[in-house]
């Protein structure tokens, strides 16, 4: 059985965001949507724009996510799926424009994570059964099988650009972006927002979303999943443009054996992460923030905090396998939990590198070839 938990919070999430619109008198209209991309819901929210003007915008951003969710599916036929079937040829070859884009940032976000974020070991997702929908793998992957995956040693790294030229140096690598894409999708989104002349805006995939802006002055308030999957374990506010990404072993999953097994891989075993329960991260852009908690969620509960620093987030919280709550103390100073007597807190050292993508990394840049550094 697979489950996905992001519909389920998504009406909670809605309910949280309409308590804050309710909590202050309205003054400016608010339009809202809600389509379906990147497998999830996404509901649209914006304020300040009259209905006729909301409709013309929420069709274009629309628009924008069926292009997106059809150009960047691992699996389907498509733009990205043409690079996976020409990238173990290792002959140079043109990589579609809707695609490089993806593959420019997913190299970068991988190296500053250590490659704990590798969008390159699709072929380890594949084999555990997470391409597909609908998917029950029948059997488990053989321990053989997820051995020579993770011996080939598959890495952005291996990926050259020359141009719009692309070759893979290694065939073991094939390309997924399902920890990457929805937030790629939502910064676009919030540009072409603003391009439309729209100031306050929320963009939500399923609780993972950017909000810009405000409601009538107010801040947004985000509800924070609670890591089994439904419910919220706090709220925080967002400081005029945000973006709030939680990656969680709830949210796609089968079982065997009375075992379960989740979708966010280690890259260094080639099975699924262990010692997490969730990771939230805030950050401005979403695209960083999503590549950010898969990879402090494979990071886990010892070694996040230096990943956090690599990639220059400012805001985590992660619930551990017993329940236990770490965050960093800025983190710790917004989230306003909803039970703080429930949970035992344990507050790392401050997060000191805090950036935007478009900076330069504050590191020198982690080794690119060789075996992955065990954190
Ligand atoms: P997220 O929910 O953002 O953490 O993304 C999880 C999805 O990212 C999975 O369903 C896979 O498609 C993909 N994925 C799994 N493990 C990794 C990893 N270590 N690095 C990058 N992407 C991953
Ligand atoms: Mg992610």
């Amino acid at each position: 059985m697979i489950c996905s938990a992001g519909a389920r919070f998504l009406l909670l999430l809605v309910s949280g965001v309409a308590l804050a619109l309710s909590a202050c008198s309205p003054q400016q209209p608010a339009g809202t949507a809600r389509f379906l991309a990147f497998g999830t819901l996404i509901d649209l929210t914006v304020i300040g724009v009259e209905d006729r003007a909301f409709d013309r915008i929420s069709a274009a951003i629309q628009n924008d996510f069926a292009y997106m969710h059809k150009a960047w599916h691992a699996w389907d036929p498509g733009p990205l799926g043409r690079v996976n079937q020409l990238l173990p040829s290792g002959k140079p070859f043109a990589v579609p424009p809707s695609v490089l884009p993806l593959i420019e940032t997913g190299k970068q976000l991988a190296e500053d994570s250590g490659h704990l974020f590798n969008p390159a070991i699709g072929r380890l997702i594949a084999l555990w059964g997470f391409h597909s929908e609908e998917m029950d793998p029948g059997s488990l992957p053989s321990a053989e099988e997820v051995e020579r995956l993770v011996r080939a040693n598959p890495r952005m790294s291996d990926l050259i650009i020359e141009g719009i030229m692309l070759r893979c140096t290694n065939p073991a690598v094939q390309l997924d972006f399902g920890g990457l894409g929805k937030g790629y999708g939502i910064d676009l989104a919030i540009q072409h927002l603003r391009e439309l002349g729209v100031e306050n805006a929320i963009v939500n995939a399923g609780g993972d979303l950017r909000a810009i802006g405000s409601r009538d002055g107010h801040p947004w308030r985000i509800a924070i999943r609670s890591p089994t999957g439904s419910g919220v374990i706090g709220t925080l506010e967002t400081r005029r443009d945000e973006s709030v990404f939680t990656s969680g072993n709830y949210e796609r999953y089968f079982t065997r054996g009375g075992k379960t097994y989740h979708h966010i891989i280690d890259p260094r075993t080639g099975y699924p992460a262990r010692g997490v329960r969730s990771v939230t991260v805030v950050h401005r852009e979403a695209t960083v923030a999503d590549a950010a908690a898969t990879a402090l969620f494979v990071a886990g509960p010892e070694h996040w905090h230096r990943i956090a620093q690599q990639l220059g987030i400012g805001f985590v919280l992660l619930v551990d396998e017993q329940g236990i709550l770490h965050m960093n103390p800025a983190m710790a100073q917004r989230l306003q939990l909803l039970d703080p007597a429930d949970h035992e807190i344990r507050l790392s050292p401050p997060l000191t590198a805090a950036r935007t993508v478009s900076e330069p990394p504050r590191q020198a840049p982690l080794p690119t070839s060789g075996p992955a550094q065990e954190p």
